[in-house]
């Protein structure tokens, strides 16, 4: 999953470097409000935590899909075309993404 938010002045997405998978962990990493730097225009401004989005991770998904071609192929000089099953795998890993995405963006704190 990665974090971003856009910069005011040039719109330019803006990618956050955070472990956080939700809102609030986010919240206790960076504080309810923390400055960003933006790469492409240079300006730093205030954002608030409610500002980032979360999307999937696709170097996560495409781990997936590299983890999944090496088991088939391991499974299907085994055991043969059941070996495909672990095809499933890279669906697996971008559901999971989808899912922590999803919990992300739907979870937003309270604005004092
Ligand atoms: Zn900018």
């Amino acid at each position: 999953m990665v974090l971003y938010t856009n910069c005011k002045s040039c719109k330019a997405t803006i990618t956050i470097k955070s472990n956080a998978s939700t809102r609030p962990d986010l919240q206790m990493e960076k504080g309810t409000e923390f400055n960003v730097n933006c790469s492409e225009c240079g300006s730093i401004e205030k954002k608030h935590v409610n500002d980032v989005r979360a999307e999937e991770g696709k170097q996560i998904v495409f781990i997936g899909v590299v983890l999944g071609v090496i088991v088939t192929i391991v499974l299907w000089r085994l055991f043969g075309a059941i070996g495909t099953v672990s095809m499933v795998i890279p669906i697996l890993f971008w559901k999971q993404q989808i899912n922590a995405t999803k919990i992300f963006n739907s979870y937003m704190v309270r604005r004092k």
